[in-house]
């Protein structure tokens, strides 16, 4: 899967961050510098450094390392800053930006299934400093003052900065939770080897047929291969597999616009509008049928051929989805029994 969905996309994330976080301190490094803040232009100067040795954890692939280390630098500044230059520089909301940072990154950690940060702990702890931070600046005047003009560009850039990484951060989480979920669902509904919809698809589309009040306007066909375990016993498991996908899809191709479903093993279940007449599909399957007959599928120079019986069943009132195919099921066995390879109605 493309994108933030694999460590490539996640480790282009984290050297990103870790670019801009870098240049965010070394201009904090030249303020603090300016301002004669001396402790906090060391502090910077140190996490500088951690930012730049954050490509090493990020290329060994220590991403949820990363992200804790990360955070706790960003809760180490804050603590810092507020306490050496006061509340009033504003260096808190840098805090609650950085929630959404960890929080997204635990999620994609998680996904990838490697060592992960611990976004809910970071976040206790970070309000903790917050909160202490807020009560210690009450209680006592910071020991450095930043000018104006300074702590108000400050305060602009630090609010920028968050509402721009908050802003990127839930809308890539947003966007690639939804991908995830689509692709998931769309593994789950559909068969690995024919590529075909299966049986939970099949439980959804009847439901959205039954919800629209138009079952009686479609049909079901169950339809089987013959003598399917010969096939296997005979040229082995990955011959049958290869009928398998060559059936499902000249079962496709003939039945035009009907849903196609692998019902499960050699079981293919389609519902399908009715057209002029049930007759009417009944050649249509029986078309589906002759051209499944006469095909050949070469398999280590064996000429495979196989063909199918198929039941087909209109709505009838009060059915339920399970009694519908069943009823389709019914025609199947029939036609099982007297002697395969035919369309019962
Ligand atoms: P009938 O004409 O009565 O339908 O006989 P049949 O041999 O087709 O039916 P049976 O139920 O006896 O055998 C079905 C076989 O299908 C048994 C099972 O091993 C095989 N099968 C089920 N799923 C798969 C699959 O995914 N791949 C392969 N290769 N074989 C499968
Ligand atoms: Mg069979
Ligand atoms: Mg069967």
């Amino acid at each position: 899967m493309e994108g933030l969905l694999d460590i490539r996309g996640v480790k282009n994330m984290a050297r990103f961050i870790s670019v801009c976080f870098l240049l965010v301190h070394v201009a904090m490094v030249a303020i603090f510098w300016r301002c004669g803040v001396m402790p906090m232009a060391f502090f910077n100067i140190g996490s500088v450094t951690f930012y730049a040795l954050s490509f090493l954890i990020i290329q060994r692939g220590l991403l949820g390392l990363y992200t804790d280390l990360m955070y706790l630098e960003v809760v180490a500044h804050m603590t810092c800053a507020i306490l050496l230059t006061g509340w009033n520089s504003d260096f808190q909301v840098t805090l609650v930006g950085m929630s959404s940072v960890v929080f997204f990154a635990e999620y994609l950690e998680r996904y990838l299934g490697i060592r992960h940060a611990h976004a809910l702990p970071l976040c206790i702890l970070g309000a903790i400093a917050y909160l202490s931070t807020c009560a210690v600046s009450a209680l006592r005047p910071a020991p450095y003052t930043m000018p104006d003009t300074v702590s108000l560009l400050l305060k602009l850039s630090l609010g920028a900065i968050v509402f721009a990484v908050s802003t990127v951060v839930l809308q890539a989480f947003v966007r690639e939770a939804t991908k995830s979920e689509k692709a998931l669902t769309n593994r789950l509904m559909h068969d690995k080897l024919t590529g075909l919809p299966n049986r939970y698809y099949v439980a959804d589309y009847m439901k959205k047929l039954s919800n629209s009040g138009s079952l009686g306007r479609y049909w079901v066909a169950l339809a089987d291969i013959d003598d399917f375990k010969k096939v296997n016993d005979t040229y082995g498991h990955n011959c049958g597999d290869l009928v398998l996908e060559s059936v499902a899809q000249l079962l496709q191709e003939s039945l035009g616009n009907a849903q196609v479903c692998r019902w499960g093993g050699e079981e293919f279940l389609a519902v399908g509008l009715i057209g002029e007449s049930m007759e009417s599909q009944r050649d249509l399957f029986d078309r589906a049928r002759r051209a499944i007959a006469g095909h050949s599928l070469w398999h280590e120079e064996n000429r495979i051929c196989v063909t199918i019986t198929v039941g087909i069943a209109a709505y009838e009132e009060g059915f339920t989805t399970s009694e519908w195919i069943n009823a389709a099921d019914e025609k199947l066995y029939t036609g099982k029994k007297s002697g395969k390879n035919q369309v019962v109605l």
